[in-house]
């Protein structure tokens, strides 16, 4: 079991709007064997594998967050189960449950769970995310180019292994958005909790337009018309919006026509260190040479990484409009693949 870190201060991340910090989403890896058009650039630069953390920093930090408040840690990537010695890093992970950590999470494209699944189970996970954007074979292979029937097995195998299994789909009009309808059918029918994500200005090459993105309404309004019932449920601390929608819950994440910025709780790291406050960030802070280095050194102390963590996190934005984001962002600013969804 791991000792905690000797740290000068314990107390939670919070920052200047008092917003205390609990979910964790790391990245572990920025490759990935899908190209989903509202992600990944045409012409992916992928980083050097000796440019990314290593697991045993990435341990250490989890750690020092974990004894700073941090509930929840999500791994996702890139595609996360690209990166070799996940399924081990999990089983690690579960070493800070003692230390405050509730759940260990992870979002995946699916296509390699009918492999892994049972694994993933056995190292701890608590639950998965998996992206499906269609059950159209053409649709998602010109969406994603590879194919559906892996991503299908492998949502059921986690479901057979008994891992709590939630889908993941970002709409976008005139592409898949005739898929509201068949894929609540598909998740009633799979007892499945489906969520819709609207489609976020972090793609690849920048293409986003407003007029891309299916909202929230659009897709009540698109659910209304099949079923009869749709009652709004308490959201509580999510970060979708909960519908009840004969007999299943239908979430729908609307971080641009409802923004949930005012309650968010999220901090992030990229596969190379880059700590980040927020999805639209322009920037992040590079910690890797200060995790390197607390591995290195045994008598290395915390208080460096405690301190640029406190400021950053102290300073994180109020948050802002995707749309006005979009305008601002300048030619540098990374994608989704990158910093994890
Ligand atoms: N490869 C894994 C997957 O696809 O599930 C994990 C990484 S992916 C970046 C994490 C989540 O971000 C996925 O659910 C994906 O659909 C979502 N995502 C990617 N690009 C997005 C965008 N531009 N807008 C909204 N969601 C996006
Ligand atoms: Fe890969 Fe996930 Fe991005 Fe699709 S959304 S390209 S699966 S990282």
């Amino acid at each position: 079991m791991s000792t905690a870190i000797q740290l000068a201060d314990n107390t939670a991340f919070i920052d200047q709007y008092g917003r205390q910090k609990r979910k964790l989403r790391i990245s572990v890896t920025d490759r990935c064997n899908f190209k989903c058009s509202y992600c990944m650039p045409e012409h992916p630069k992928w980083a050097e594998k000796h440019t990314l953390l290593s697991f045993e920093a990435l341990y250490q930090f989890c750690q020092f967050m974990v004894q700073r408040g941090i509930e929840q840690i999500r791994i996702t990537g890139g595609e996360p189960l690209m990166r070799q010695g996940i399924v081990h890093f999990i089983a690690q992970l579960q070493q800070l449950k003692p230390l405050g950590l509730k759940r260990i999470s992870m979002t995946t494209n699916g296509h390699y769970l009918t492999k892994y699944a049972l694994d993933l189970k056995q190292a701890g996970l608590d639950d998965l995310n998996v992206s499906l954007d269609s059950l159209d074979e053409a649709q998602f292979q010109q969406l994603t180019q590879k194919h559906l029937q892996p991503v299908l097995a492998g949502i059921a195998q986690a479901q057979l292994v008994g891992l709590k299994v939630k889908v993941n789909c970002v709409l976008i009009k005139h592409c898949n958005d005739n898929q509201i309808v068949p894929l609540t059918h598909w998740a009633i029918k799979q007892e499945i909790e489906l969520r819709f994500i609207e489609f976020m200005p972090l793609d690849g090459d920048q293409k986003w337009s407003a007029t891309d993105v299916v909202t929230e309404q659009d897709i009540l309004n698109e659910l209304a018309t099949v079923f009869k019932q749709i009652d709004a449920l308490e959201q509580g601390n999510n970060p979708a919006r909960l519908y009840r929608v004969d007999h299943t819950t239908i979430g729908i994440i609307s971080t641009i026509s409802h923004s949930f910025c005012h309650q968010c709780d999220r901090l992030r790291l990229t596969a190379q260190g880059d700590f980040y406050t927020c999805l639209f960030a322009q920037e992040g802070l590079n910690i890797k040479l200060l995790l390197d280095h607390l591995i290195g050194d045994k008598d290395a102390t915390y208080q460096d990484l405690e301190q640029q963590l406190t400021d950053v996190i102290w300073s994180k934005a109020l948050g802002f409009s995707a749309i006005q984001a979009q305008k601002q962002q300048k030619s540098g600013r990374i994608s989704m693949h990158m910093m994890g969804g």
